[in-house]
């Protein structure tokens, strides 16, 4: 007859800790750039759940791969505006590019 106690849904801090959703408590940055400025959020590995195309290499950033989310500060849109960037490929965009010259 002992029924024991049902688990309570309400009862927080147990199991396996959830990982937040993209723009959950991600920290972003402000970086500026030859191309101007750009908030930028690195993404851990395990936290992306879909392929993305770096715009570096033009190679997939498959899901579960850290990465940057990078987008224009000024003229932020919306979700449709971040670009998904391998991190040494964000790193280098600078410098794969011509004509920058760093002060
Ligand atoms: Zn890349």
């Amino acid at each position: 007859m002992a029924r024991g106690r049902r688990p309570r849904p309400a009862e927080r801090g147990r199991g396996r800790p959830v990982p937040p959703p993209l723009g959950g408590a991600m920290v972003t940055r402000r970086e500026s750039g030859r191309d101007g400025e750009w908030n930028v959020r690195h993404v851990p590995g395990g936290s992306s759940v879909k392929d993305y195309r770096c715009p570096g290499c033009e190679q997939l950033v498959a899901a579960g791969t850290g990465h940057v989310v990078a987008w224009p500060a000024d003229g932020y849109g919306g979700v449709e505006d971040r670009r998904h960037w391998h991190l040494p490929c964000w790193n280098a965009r600078e410098r794969r590019r011509p004509g920058f010259r760093r002060r």
